[in-house]
């Protein structure tokens, strides 16, 4: 698996039956992508054997408690891991303030650059753009997508952007420069003694890319449909079953059959719900009411990954 996510916690406000509070990792590439850091984040990370150190990203969707109380900790603990790399973190603005209190008041100074990035700067300035990208680079673009929650909230869409055309070795002509090379693999035509040839005839299509959107805290919101069109794997949460369709909707949150219609219309290939309510020992049936609309999906089960 070479663009994945693992889940580290599942449950929603507090934990419950086991399950620890929201927080995921993104595998692009054995490139490592924090979603979300509950209390408790670390213990997760021995538990399933997650290697925190390759974590160059963290992205933090909301300041409600159950998304980011783990944060200081685990930036602690770099520190004491000898951590020298830079850190990028995404989160809302406030965040900085919370951590330098934090960090003054336990005396702690982190050894390693934490390149902070208020997520509300990418929604300034003109033209705004809908879905800004808040990092890329040759291979993935990572863009922020607003939630509908009761504090500002934004979920994360990972895109691979088009990936080069691959090489028919076998068809190459011999010594070609490794500048047409370079040319073929971008999908264009060569000159090569004294005649054009067809990039097709040397090359096959590059594989498709892939994309993950991991919708953190949300209302149904059928404003985001197009933000999440098409991803291979999305993440939705589902705090309540359909009983509860009000509460849902008086606190923000979604039901699973409502993270379903989201998959649906989206016209997503996978949906993995999540951020269950602690009033569920048994999550069976948040899985049946999704699956009746969308058969196509999973619980997020802690521990367990999912490929995009
Ligand atoms: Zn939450
Ligand atoms: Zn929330």
């Amino acid at each position: 698996m070479n663009f994945h996510t693992t889940i580290l916690g599942s449950s929603a406000a507090m934990p419950a039956f086991g399950r620890n509070q929201t927080s995921q990792v993104v595998n692009h590439h054995d490139r490592l992508f924090l979603l979300d850091c509950g209390e408790g984040t670390q213990l997760q990370f021995q538990k399933y054997k997650i290697r925190s150190s390759k974590i160059g990203h963290i992205f933090i969707s909301h300041l409600h408690g159950d998304h980011w109380f783990g944060l200081a900790g685990l930036l602690c603990s770099f520190g004491m891991s000898d951590r020298t790399e830079p850190l990028h973190l995404f989160a809302p603005a406030a965040t900085l303030e919370i951590l330098t209190l934090q960090f003054k008041y336990s005396h702690t100074v982190l050894q390693y650059p934490v390149l902070f990035q208020p997520i509300e700067d990418f929604f300034k300035g003109e033209p705004t753009p809908e879905n800004p990208i808040l990092w890329e680079d040759n291979d993935l673009q990572i863009k922020a997508i607003p939630m509908k929650h009761s504090l500002p909230c934004w979920g994360f869409s990972f895109e691979e952007k088009p990936q080069q055309r691959k090489i028919i070795k076998e068809k190459l002509p011999p010594n070609l420069p490794y500048p047409l090379l370079h040319d073929l693999k971008n999908g264009k035509n060569i000159e090569w003694n004294n005649e054009t040839i067809a990039n097709e005839s040397l090359t096959t299509e590059g594989a498709k890319p892939k994309k993950y959107v991991f919708c953190s805290d949300t209302v149904y919101n059928e404003a985001m449909i197009h933000a999440l069109a098409g991803a291979d794997l999305l993440y939705h949460e589902a705090t309540y079953m359909e009983d509860k369709t009000i509460a849902a909707q008086d606190r923000m949150h979604s039901t699973a059959a409502q993270a379903a219609s989201i998959a649906h219309q989206s016209q997503c290939k996978k949906l993995l719900i999540g951020h269950f309510s602690a009033r569920y020992r048994e999550l069976d049936g948040l899985l049946q009411e999704a699956q009746a609309v969308f058969p196509a999906t999973q619980l997020a089960t802690e521990g367990e990954s999912f490929e995009v």
